[in-house]
């Protein structure tokens, strides 16, 4: 699917759970669209001597709660369009986790494996020039998201404060622990995954402990996914990334294989595993497929091979709306993405309270323990509306989400009515 497709896919999500709430089409109106999208062009000097201009975007969905926030991704295939998708999905993943915040995304066209740190530097400082009258603490507050780090993170933060010399630290999220990052940040989407997970095993009497689990993508979702999983009990079995995948009926050491992939790039070749394909690995007898890389990778050819009763949608729109479709009708619980992936996010809100607080630091383990309660209340919500309203549990987190922005739009008098 393209990325206008995608847009048009979340846009028709939209229209379709405003329809079955049986809100008032102003509802949809507002939410069809971000408010604004910014696109910059931004010039970076090469290390030999050569400029090159990067094309980027930062949009602002719908800040019916508060602030926008959401990620920075850096990908050779960033749209204009995709960007927009994902700042809308962002509104909708902060309210059904029930975060003080809008959504917002930005994205920057570019394949950074091809840079070096210097190059990595240079544009990520003059993407943030461009966008410094639009971000800020109380504005618009962005994080990483694919191919941004900390380390980008701090860059880019540093160059907000030279035009905002108020030292609030508060408008990035997801920066190293040293310069006011949170303990944590790291895992937590995959802890977020592994949380839900353990809800829905409990809704379908299924044992966690033990239970297999495959998962595609092994980067910070993916690995952090692993390990919190392993840490409940369930066994690893095979992983995929962009190189090639691994498999092991018996189980596969997360920590080990997380050394690899930091050793040799890829899980491709991990000791004591057998090779196996993107496509073999969504169709293996597990408990638990968990798509951790791209958008559109569960199609409906795929949806029909999938064996797993719980697909934890980790990455954002893995899958088609006709695998999704299809999925539903085989009976396969899907926690889709707007709840799933909704750890790293709400980590991040903590990260911001801490900043606002003054800096003042919570503990790892009550960073976890705050987690689990917002994950458990969002399944449960999601899941309450799933029963409800008879639907899919994609639907349901979008009907609930809707339901609550709708409520929150008439309070705030931006509509008279939401029927
Ligand atoms: P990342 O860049 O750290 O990792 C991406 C992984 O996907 C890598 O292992 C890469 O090799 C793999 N991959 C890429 N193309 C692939 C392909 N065609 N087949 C198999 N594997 C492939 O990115 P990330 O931060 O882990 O993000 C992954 C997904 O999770 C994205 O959809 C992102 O939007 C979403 N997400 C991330 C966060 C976060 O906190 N980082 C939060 C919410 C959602």
């Amino acid at each position: 699917m393209s990325a206008g497709g995608f847009l048009d896919a979340v846009r028709e999500e939209i229209r379709m759970s405003v329809e079955r709430l049986g809100y008032d089409i102003n509802v949809y109106k507002y939410l069809r669209n971000p408010r604004r999208t910014l696109e910059v062009h931004i010039p970076v000097a090469l290390d030999d001597g050569r400029l090159e201009t990067f094309l980027g975007y930062r949009s602002q969905h719908a800040a019916v709660f508060g602030p926008y926030k959401g990620g920075i991704r850096i990908h050779e295939g960033v749209t204009k369009d995709e960007v927009e998708a994902l700042a809308i999905l962002m509104t909708l993943k902060n309210t059904v986790l029930d975060l003080p915040y809008g959504g917002g995304k930005g994205g920057i066209i570019c394949d950074p494996r091809t840079m070096s740190e210097g190059e990595k530097e240079r544009l990520s400082r003059a993407y943030i020039r461009a966008l410094r009258d639009m971000i800020g603490p109380k504005k618009d507050i962005p994080a990483p998201d694919i191919n941004t780090n900390p380390r980008i993170i701090g860059w880019m933060l540093d160059e907000f404060l030279k035009s905002h010399p108020d030292y609030d630290f508060s408008v990035f999220t997801g920066k190293s622990p040293i310069i006011g990052g949170i303990e944590g940040r790291k895992d937590a989407t995959g802890l977020g995954v592994a949380y839900v997970v353990r809800e829905a095993c409990r809704e379908l009497g299924l044992k966690l402990q033990g239970a297999t689990v495959a998962v595609q993508g092994f980067g910070n979702v993916g690995q952090g996914t692993a390990k919190s999983l392993a840490r409940l009990g369930a066994r690893l079995v095979a992983v995929t990334d962009v190189s090639g995948g691994v498999q092991n009926p018996v189980g596969l050491d997360v920590n080990s294989l997380i050394s690899w992939v930091n050793e040799t790039g890829s899980v491709a070749g991990f000791p004591g595993s057998q090779p196996i394909t993107n496509e073999a690995l969504f169709a293996l007898p597990v408990d638990v497929v968990v798509p951790a890389a791209l958008e559109n990778q569960i199609t409906a050819e795929l949806a029909q091979v999938v064996q797993a009763s719980i697909v934890a949608e980790a990455a954002n729109g893995p899958t088609t709306p006709e695998g999704a479709e299809i999925l539903h009708h085989r009976n396969i619980l899907v926690i889709p993405d707007i709840l799933a992936n909704g750890g790293g996010v709400t980590v991040s809100y903590f990260e911001w309270v801490q900043a606002q607080q003054g800096g003042l630091k919570w503990s790892l383990a009550e960073v976890e323990s705050r987690l689990d309660i917002y994950m458990t209340t969002a399944f449960g919500n999601v899941w309450a509306a799933r029963s409800r309203y008879g639907v899919s549990m994609r639907d349901a987190a979008f009907m609930y989400a809707i339901d609550r922005l709708a409520q929150g739009m008439v309070e705030r008098g931006w509509i008279s009515k939401a029927r």
